[in-house]
């Protein structure tokens, strides 16, 4: 039978950049054998606290035969469980006062879909006889979006102020002169911490967004995939705010529970409503294994003491000594600048003297078994080209000692290599 597919539906038949990346990394990973060094995919790193608190947690439900039966046996609402949307709501209030609701609260299956939702009821074709666009205000930006939207070309971006911080450091500011709303901006969003980026928007630069958003009556969006106060991977602080115009992203996965698939949105009723029943027509209800683990973390702050005194710690650790390896590894001859690791699970690197684009670089480190991710497919969105476009890769720096370290010493040897190719 030769299948004839929409539109939309050709967009899935020929992957390119972002899907066909992470085909190639699928495959990669299934053929790579023992020595593979996968420093490019999202995944969790094992923390052994956070999994035996799970699996303690998961005992537990398994010897509580109604809890079981209802957990195995039941449909949740299509917002979520109502207990798990009371105790969230009330650690949100206890801790941060934002007077929020279950109303306020819905759960998806994943952070993921949840923005699938949310960018495709807000942006797009619109009654205005205008096609809506969602901003993202700080590029590079997640690569997870790109392919989100059901109308072509959602996202427009503005590539981040670089500031130079240290001999090797650089941070991305929002670049508010270059942030133009326009009638057809449907919302502004931005991950916090940056996947891919490791950059933190500070408070100033979230209220200011957040001023700018309410002037413009257009909602906020902000993705705490990473963030504040779960799963809590920032290494500095900063306070969770919420307002109505505001539209949080949460999920479960980054704690270490990725299988279970748990996102949480956080936003005004209205909005919790379109949620809700966009979720019952394409889903009927979420997953409920992730909520009925933490349930009970939520209401003794159980939660958020591990994130505070494991997980942080754990990612924290891990970043600091990946710094040094790089330092070793790159020992001054090596043209590199690194994003201040500020959150999230990744390093940025940037060589401005890479010969070749990092596509290249990508593939020549998958021929020595290092997968990393090469930086051009988070660049998306924007009016032109930025300078380092093609000068970034991401690496995950949370998997094993053994497999970052000799990640690292690839990649640094990869590079002298290319340097006098
Ligand atoms: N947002 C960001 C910034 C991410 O990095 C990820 C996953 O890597 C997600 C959302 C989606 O996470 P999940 O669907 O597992 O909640």
């Amino acid at each position: 039978m030769k299948w004839s597919w929409s539109e939309y539906g050709e967009r899935f038949e020929h992957p390119s950049g972002i899907l066909a990346l992470m085909d190639d990394l699928g495959s990669a990973l299934t053929e790579g054998g023992p020595d593979l060094c996968m420093l490019g995919g999202g995944n969790p790193a094992p923390v052994p606290e956070m999994q035996e608190a799970f699996r303690k947690e998961w005992t537990r439900l398994l010897e509580d035969a109604e809890e079981l039966d209802a957990l195995l046996g039941n449909y949740d609402t299509s917002q979520g469980q109502p207990r798990f949307l009371d105790a969230l709501a009330d650690l949100f209030n206890r801790h941060y006062g934002w007077g929020v609701s279950r109303e306020n609260i819905a759960v998806v299956n994943g952070s993921q879909s949840g923005c699938f939702y949310l960018f495709n009821l807000l942006a797009g074709p619109h009654r205005s006889g205008r096609s809506r666009h969602v901003l993202l205000p700080l590029s590079p930006e997640y690569i997870g979006y790109t392919e989100q939207g059901i109308a072509p070309d959602m996202f427009r971006a503005v590539h981040g102020k670089m500031e130079k911080t240290g001999t090797h450091r650089f941070k991305y500011h929002v670049d508010f002169d270059k942030l133009i709303v326009g009638d057809d901006t449907a919302a502004l969003a931005a991950s916090r911490p940056t996947n891919p980026t490791g950059n933190v928007l500070t408070d100033q630069e979230v209220a200011r967004l957040s001023g700018i958003a309410r002037e413009r009556g257009i909602p906020l969006l902000l993705d705490n995939a990473y963030g504040a106060p779960f799963p809590g991977i920032l290494f500095k602080d900063v306070t969770p705010v919420w307002e109505p115009h505001m539209i949080l992203s949460f999920s479960l996965s980054k704690l270490g529970l990725p299988g279970t698939r748990t996102g949480i949105i956080v936003a005004d009723r209205p909005v919790i409503r379109q949620i809700s029943s966009m979720h019952a027509v394409t889903a009927l209800a979420s997953g409920n294994v992730g909520q009925s683990l933490v349930r009970s973390w939520l209401a003794n702050d159980r939660l958020l003491t591990l994130c505070r005194e494991v997980v942080r710690p754990f990612y924290e650790e891990r970043s600091q000594r990946a710094l040094r390896w790089w330092e070793d590894a790159f020992d001054d001859d090596v043209a590199y600048e690194i994003h201040e690791p500020e959150g999230s699970m990744f390093h940025w690197l940037r060589f401005p003297e890479l010969p070749f684009s990092s596509r290249v670089l990508y593939q020549r480190l998958k021929e020595k078994k290092v997968l990393v991710i090469p930086g051009e497919d988070f660049f998306y969105g924007l009016s032109e080209a930025a300078e380092e476009q093609e000068q970034c890769i991401r690496v995950h720096t949370a998997m094993p000692a053994d497999v970052v370290q000799r990640g690292i010493g690839i990649i640094a040897e990869t590079l002298r290599e290319m340097d006098g190719a």
